[in-house]
């Protein structure tokens, strides 16, 4: 599919590890520029929710597929953010739960479960420009937008700023999980501009992201 709708439509892509502060960018970057904001990782995590409350096994991966045909994902838009119902349900804080953290990964490996939220992903694009954040943005759901970001940051900055936000996430393993899969992985996606957010406040991040976005192409 192409990045650009008859309508114009474009999405920026944004990439990155666990609690790279990309969300944050992300949503920071649609309230300036006027964009909707997809969280892509609340759909894996949607899915791997819902892995809990069906009691599937994720370490069986034909128990996961089937669970898919099992349940109704529905996406839209909530406040100008996705948003993501399982059987009409709204997760909401149980997707950051560790349950959900510890099992995310391994959900996200299953082409089968990409291969569903990959094509929500770029369905949004009917409803107008974005700002998509997630693992394969730039490399897989939007290759051909030019307009790309990768934000880093080093994994003693990323664990400190989740434990600041009383979670605990084991960033480094799901990162591990993220970039070995045979899937999509994690990657500095072909003409992204990689972004190291370990010395910067979130202002300062979002200033150096709106920079590069023009650099890229963009009129912000
Ligand atoms: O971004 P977040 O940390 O919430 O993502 C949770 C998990 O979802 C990631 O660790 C990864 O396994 C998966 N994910 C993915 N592709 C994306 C977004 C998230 O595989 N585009």
């Amino acid at each position: 599919m192409s990045d650009k709708t008859e309508t114009n439509s474009f999405a920026i892509a944004i990439d990155g590890p666990a609690a790279s502060g990309k969300s944050t960018v992300a949503r920071r970057l649609a309230e300036r520029l006027g964009l909707i904001m997809i969280n892509t990782g609340a759909m894996y995590r949607a899915i791997a929710w819902a892995t809990l409350k069906k009691k599937v096994d994720v370490s069986d991966p034909e128990a996961v597929v089937a669970m898919l045909a099992e349940i109704a994902v529905t996406c839209g838009v909530k406040d100008g953010e996705s948003s993501i119902l399982i059987d009409g349900v709204d997760p909401g804080d149980a997707l950051r739960e560790d349950q959900v953290n510890a099992r995310v990964s391994q959900v996200a490996a299953l082409p089968e479960i990409r291969e569903l939220l990959v094509a929500k992903q770029r369905e949004y694009l009917k409803l107008g420009s974005l700002v998509m954040e997630g693992r394969d943005i730039g490399s897989v759901v939007f290759p051909d937008t030019p307009y790309k970001l990768y934000i880093d940051a080093s994994e003693e900055v990323r664990l400190a700023r989740r434990s600041a936000e009383g979670l605990t996430d084991v960033v480094s393993k799901r990162d591990e999980e993220d970039s070995k899969r045979k899937n999509s992985p994690l990657m500095v996606a072909e003409g992204a501009t990689v972004i190291d957010s370990s010395e910067m406040d979130i202002g300062e991040v979002v200033e150096a992201a709106l920079v590069e976005l023009q650099a890229q192409g963009l009129a912000v």
